[in-house]
């Protein structure tokens, strides 16, 4: 696959359809200054701000509005729905076709989440898969699995932790892994966070 990517860039750069500078630019944006710490801001807004978790889950344009609002938008991340965890209903995030993922508020994907496995077990077994993320949910909670595409991206509002009454927007966003946010992980308990 590196080979081939390779191959493909030398072909295109030559041809002059692509600029390996402008490429280098768009890579560094999303692994260095693009990433899941800004998914982590919104879901501590939803938490503290009951009138903006309201919004964040209305619907698409009020979702991708209220990301929007914090700084987070554009390519991979147009039309953004977001699901909320409950003590009944937990959600499972996954691209099956490829790899679609919501770049502006989580990064690039993991190679986990690109993995033909991940792809197919999270739909015919999300438990299993959950296990092997370390997550365990009560017998009593349904597990939703969302299957992202190129117009529709989702991300996972998880569970509030208990013991995080009077905390401020940025303890919160420290408790929020990027895991939690595509729903193979829960937020961290107070206190565990790195
Ligand atoms: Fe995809």
């Amino acid at each position: 696959m590196d080979l081939r990517v390779r191959a493909l860039e030398s072909v295109l750069t030559a041809k002059g359809y692509i600029d390996p500078a402008a490429l280098d630019v768009l890579i560094d944006t999303y692994q260095t200054r693009i990433g899941p710490r800004n998914g982590a801001r919104v879901v501590a807004r939803a938490w503290a701000d009951g009138a903006f978790r309201e919004r964040l889950l209305r619907d698409v344009a009020s979702a991708t509005s209220a990301i929007a609002e914090l700084g987070y938008g554009g390519r991979q991340g147009e039309q953004m729905l977001v699901v909320e965890n409950t003590p009944r209903q937990h959600h499972l995030v996954v691209c099956t076709l490829c790899s679609c993922y919501p770049w502006p508020v989580l990064g690039l994907p993991p190679a986990w989440y690109k993995s033909a496995a991940y792809r197919s077990r999270a739909v015919k077994d999300p438990r299993g898969v959950l296990a092997d993320f370390g997550v365990t949910l009560p017998e009593g909670t349904e597990v939703r699995v969302w299957d992202s595409t190129a117009e529709l991206r989702y991300m996972v509002l998880p569970l509030r932790p208990a013991g995080t009454e009077g905390m401020t927007e940025e303890q919160l966003a420290a408790l929020v892994t990027r895991d939690s946010m595509v729903g193979t992980g829960l937020a961290l308990a107070p206190g565990t966070a790195p």
